[in-house]
């Protein structure tokens, strides 16, 4: 099994590339099937989705445009609960079908907070892409349209998701291994 050390931890390789860019895929077809003439506006979580969204929008087909915001709410392995907005939506999402694209879903506190402020700020269909749900974490009553894939309630780096700032251009996903 290959481990790597990031800092003071030491993390497993638990899903690899391959099986990364196949579930990726799965969420470009179905985004193309589903949206094809909705013109959506892809919003980009950043910092942790960069990867997902590039990987994404290689295999996104049908006309569309993408946009960045950042946010921010993980102080090293635990989720702080607090969601802060670091940089704002630019443009308008007034009747826009917007498409939101997280690296990973976890109490789902930082995606009901996008979706009531998209929703606030007049966007007409949101759906939701995530390349990771950890499905035992969730808190919030939120639909997540697109799920690239499920995994167990563990911390995990890798594909755009870091530790304490580190290990996000990894193209392995990687989980903690607890000692
Ligand atoms: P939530 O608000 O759903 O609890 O957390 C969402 C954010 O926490 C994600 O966008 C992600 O940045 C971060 N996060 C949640 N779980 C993990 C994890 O296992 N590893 C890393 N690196 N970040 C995580
Ligand atoms: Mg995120």
């Amino acid at each position: 099994m290959s481990i790597i050390q990031i800092k003071d931890k030491k993390f497993a390789l638990s899903i690899p590339e391959v099986e990364i860019q196949n579930a990726v895929r799965k969420v470009g077809d179905a985004i193309n099937r589903d949206l094809a003439d909705k013109d959506p506006l892809f919003i980009c979580v950043l910092n942790g989705a960069f990867m997902f969204a590039g990987d994404l929008m290689k295999t996104v087909t049908i006309p569309s445009e993408i946009t960045f915001i950042k946010l921010s709410s993980y102080d090293g392995l635990y989720s702080t609960g607090k969601v802060k907005e670091i940089i704002g939506l630019n443009e308008s999402v007034v009747g826009r079908n917007v498409v939101v694209v997280e690296d990973i879903v976890d109490t789902g506190i930082t995606m009901e907070r996008i979706l009531s402020s998209l929703r606030a700020k007049g966007a007409n269909e949101i759906k939701v892409a995530t390349f990771l749900q950890k499905p035992d974490a969730l808190q919030r009553d939120i639909t997540v349209d697109y799920i690239a894939m499920k995994i167990p309630n563990d911390f995990i780096v890798g594909y755009g998701l870091d530790y304490d700032g580190y290990g996000r251009n990894l193209k392995d996903i990687y989980t903690v291994v607890s000692e």
